[in-house]
């Protein structure tokens, strides 16, 4: 460990924490003790937990009141796993049409963290969570980038869209001594950025590199058709999109170290994370029960695909009872040899964005431009973006009750800010359907040659 990693770990995130009255650390040491109990046990706190946030959200949100009351279930009916299912399932399109009703009666919403969140399934929907769900996520995702290699501490490149910009000393400082990142923009990789970043890279010594799975294999290739063989993190993490075999190999290749594969959403967190096993994902069932739900409400056997439907335990200002996040994964019963009682998920589908293309050849990572646009423009519900030439893209929009001339206008200006001057062709669609195959695809790239 280098000094400053040490003082890094040591000094400035405790007295960062301690200035935030944060839980972040506190929740860490919790759940570095908890991943090594018994699975049973594990699951057994978990159910106690699901029970307590139902009955929480019964009784405080006017939202799961009336949906249970009119599926005839009462918080106390739920005794087991099983009687779960008693409880309707909840879609994107009723938080968006209850988003009021699912907020907690003990908060005002403007205590609380709002978000609008797009995720790559491409419907945007707004969230609101309370501050130590927030620091709890954040110890989670802690959890497992140290199953990465990475030590709290350490620096870490990532590979991302939109970097957030250090423009106040608080900023500045929060990067230079805690959270110690350096940003390759997925909005914009060509030869000279990707070499510029290299340099930095090269200074800046990282220990994990971090970025959606087709990102990294983007970088990886450069550096091997540039014999760039000097990156050597201790580890990759691969987040935020389907992480495909051959992508894997070439960032195992090119690095020479491992890629742990990890899966989550911003609606309730880290969901599933490799650990150095590299054995399917372990869930994060400390915070999260998920169920794997097959079409007839059913539940999915061993291997076999069933929609993802989780409960978030932690965040109590807009409690998510069942909700089904749009993605579809695969649950097993094995155990992983690493020892820890978290179970396993073999994969998950869903998730894929093309690489779009400007007209000097630099490429936008589509999963990037979610959150300048679907995410930051009003009335714009779900979307999908599609790139036939260099020179055009069509924008298929589904348009949300607060749309107006201005929104379109605003997104145009977007896309022309990030591709330059091209045409932007907006079609206006009443739905943008899921593939047969359960994946969503916010970007796709038509162009010849690509
Ligand atoms: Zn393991």
């Amino acid at each position: 460990m280098t000094l400053s990693n040490f003082f890094s770990k040591n000094l400035f995130h405790p007295l960062w924490d301690l200035k935030d009255h944060s839980v972040r650390l506190q929740t860490l040491k919790a759940l570095e003790g908890t991943q090594w109990m018994g699975r049973a046990e594990l699951m057994r706190v978990q159910f106690a937990r699901a029970q307590e946030i139902i009955r929480y959200a019964y009784e405080n949100c006017a939202y799961y009141r009336a949906s249970f009351d009119s599926a005839g279930v009462r918080p106390e009916d739920i005794r087991t796993g099983a009687d779960i299912r008693r409880i309707p399932i909840l879609t994107k399109k009723e938080i968006r049409e209850n988003a009021g009703g699912l907020v907690s009666g003990r908060y005002r919403k403007e205590d609380l963290v709002s978000a609008k969140t797009g995720g790559s399934t491409g419907k945007s929907l707004t969230l609101y969570f309370d501050a130590d769900c927030q620091e709890m996520r954040n110890a989670a995702a802690i959890r497992s980038d140290r199953w990465a290699n990475w030590e709290l501490g350490d620096k870490k490149a990532a590979l991302w869209g939109n970097p957030p910009l250090a423009d106040t000393l608080k900023k500045v400082l929060r990067n230079a001594l805690v959270d110690r990142v350096i940003y390759l923009d997925t909005l914009n990789l060509n030869r000279k950025s990707m070499s510029d970043f290299v340099d930095i890279y090269k200074r800046y010594k990282p220990t994990v590199i971090f970025g959606h799975s087709h990102s990294l294999y983007i970088f990886a290739g450069f550096l091997r058709d540039n014999r760039i063989s000097d990156l050597k993190p201790k580890g990759i993490i691969s987040t935020s999109m389907m992480l495909m075999p051959h992508e894997r190999e070439v960032i195992e290749e090119v690095f020479g170290c491992a890629v742990t594969n990890r899966y989550g959403c911003e609606e309730v967190g880290l969901i599933s994370c490799e650990c150095e096993r590299h054995n399917g994902m372990h869930l994060n069932i400390d915070h999260l029960l998920v169920e794997f739900i097959k079409d007839d409400g059913a539940p999915a056997g061993e291997q076999e695909e069933g929609a993802i439907v989780v409960t978030d335990l932690i965040n109590r200002g807009m409690p998510l009872i069942r909700y089904r996040i749009e993605d579809v994964g695969v649950y097993t019963e094995r155990s992983c040899e690493c020892g820890r009682g978290l179970p396993l998920m073999e994969r998950v589908a869903g998730r894929v964005a093309d690489f779009l293309l400007k007209k000097d050849g630099s490429m936008v990572a589509g999963v990037s431009l979610v959150e300048r646009t679907l995410t930051a423009i009003k009335g714009l519900e779900q979307m999908q973006i599609v790139q036939d030439t260099v020179e055009s893209i069509t924008i298929k929009l589904v348009r949300g009750a607060d749309f107006s001339e201005e929104s379109a206008l605003e997104l145009s200006d977007e896309f022309r800010r990030v591709f330059g001057d091209i045409e932007i062709r907006i079609e206006y669609v009443d739905s943008i359907p899921q593939e047969r195959s359960g994946k969503y695809r916010f970007s796709i790239c038509r162009v010849p040659g690509v």
